[in-house]
């Protein structure tokens, strides 16, 4: 699988009693690039959300056998939308909302991640 670069912000979710727990997110602004995970080892993809396939399959079958380029486990059974559920250090599953107000551009990065077809 490889990686590609896209924009996204910066957040700092809570789960369990930990506070300050470093997530990312995208906002929908020319390129929908939406974010998930891989639940069971919390690598981070991107599918790009312009694909045509989508308009008429789901993300899962989208994804079709494609595996976990980090953990080898099929992906459709084990991704879920980032950051409304990650991984957390202790292996459970937290949950974060973005909100839907854009935060200012000094607050976005690049990233690099693996990019889902
Ligand atoms: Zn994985």
């Amino acid at each position: 699988m490889k990686r590609g670069k896209i924009r996204c912000y910066r957040g700092y979710a809570h789960a369990f009693g930990r506070w300050n727990i470093e997530v990312f997110y995208t906002m929908p602004d020319g390129h929908h690039m939406k974010l998930f995970t891989c639940i069971e080892c919390g690598a981070i993809l991107f599918m790009d959300m312009d694909n045509p396939a989508l308009a008429r399959q789901t993300v899962q079958e989208t994804v079709g056998d494609e595996v976990c380029p980090e953990c080898g486990r099929l992906l459709r059974n084990s991704l879920r939308e980032y950051p409304e559920n990650f991984l957390t250090e202790d292996g459970r599953i937290g949950h974060f909302d973005p909100g839907r107000h854009y935060p200012p551009d000094s607050e976005s990065l690049f990233k690099e991640i693996w990019q889902l077809p």
